[in-house]
């Protein structure tokens, strides 16, 4: 299965034409937003982007790398003008023969956040989903990759002056381990975590949506929940393994492309600093040169990539745009 025709289809693209080397920033319209597996299609929509200062997200880092990697982290993943990294918040939507899936789900709009950016947001969130062709009310699963306030947004919409699950007949996946480290205040240093229980967590719970997961969950058609704590107690990822052809969706297990190449790095935005680098190096290892298409839940641009080996044994992302 690992011959170069389905390394290729592993990229194929349902709409826009990124197969061709892009030498510079290509329009959003040419840039893939479907990916197919197998059975099972992936696809991003889009709820915000913003850049964040590379300084204060790898603290204490050589920086200096990432100009060095700015030949394959430029235009989409690092600004070397403005010593950005750039982020996506974006949903994933997987269709399987049976099941739509949404991970992540972004800042959402109206709610109270200590970021500017997101702070009582109007955002166009649910018309990208209409015109992905996602219907809310055919959602099926919800899952956060954790419960940080730009994963757990649009979990609930502000409906009649109350919070209500966005995706009104899906059953969330609330994992055990993430519920129980936001009880405890064990998710981070982020105030806004404990104000995004009430407006996005529990208005879910008191609905009747969630489902509590204590480890791994079969969505089937070879779609699986799989936990990875590091980033936080409960993280967990989306694998798919459709006829042969595979993804993991790893959510903020990686920020930016380049903890591919330095997993070591400190990253600000880790709950538990030693456990996120622990699972990335794992994450990293267990992917090089592997025929598995890596989506992360803030990579932007041509987003969906492989981790691929080079010369003296370094690592980097391979996205199709190169
Ligand atoms: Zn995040």
């Amino acid at each position: 299965m690992h011959n170069s025709i389905s390394r290729r289809a592993a990229f194929s693209v349902v709409a826009g034409a990124a197969a061709a080397a892009i030498t510079r920033p290509a329009r959003a319209a040419e840039l893939p937003s479907v990916w197919t597996f197998g059975d099972v299609t992936v696809t991003r929509v889009i709820d915000m982007q913003g850049p964040f200062p590379a300084a204060r997200a790898f603290p204490g880092a050589p920086l200096e790398e990432l100009d060095a990697n700015a030949s394959w982290l430029a235009p989409y993943f690092y600004d070397p003008a403005t010593k950005n990294i750039l982020f996506n918040y974006q949903s994933y939507v997987v269709k399987t023969p049976r099941h739509t899936v949404v991970m992540e789900c972004g800042y959402g709009n109206d709610k109270v956040r200590g970021s500017a950016a997101a702070n009582m947001r109007k955002g166009p969130y649910l018309q990208n989903l209409a015109a992905a062709g996602v219907q809310t009310d055919k959602v099926d699963f919800v899952l956060c990759s954790h419960f940080h306030t730009d994963h757990v947004g649009w979990n609930t919409k502000m409906a009649d002056g109350r919070w209500v699950p966005t995706f009104a007949k899906a059953r969330y996946l609330f994992n055990k381990n993430e519920l129980d480290g936001l009880m405890r205040g064990g998710l981070g240093p982020d105030p806004s975590t404990k104000v995004a229980y009430e407006d996005s967590i529990k208005p879910v719970i008191d609905a009747g949506n969630a489902d509590i997961i204590d480890g791994a969950f079969d969505i089937g058609d070879g779609v699986q929940v799989v936990p990875m704590p590091g980033h936080t107690p409960g993280h967990q990822t989306l694998t798919i393994n459709s006829r042969g052809r595979r993804a993991i969706l790893v959510g903020d297990a990686l920020h930016n492309p380049i903890e591919v190449m330095h997993p070591e790095w400190e990253v600000l935005f880790d709950a538990d600093k030693e456990g996120g680098k622990a699972a990335r190096k794992r994450l990293v290892d267990a992917h090089t040169d592997v025929d598995i298409t890596v989506f992360a839940a803030h990579f932007g641009g041509p987003t969906a990539g492989k981790i691929v080996s080079e010369k003296g044994g370094k690592r980097r992302f391979k996205t199709a745009a190169g």
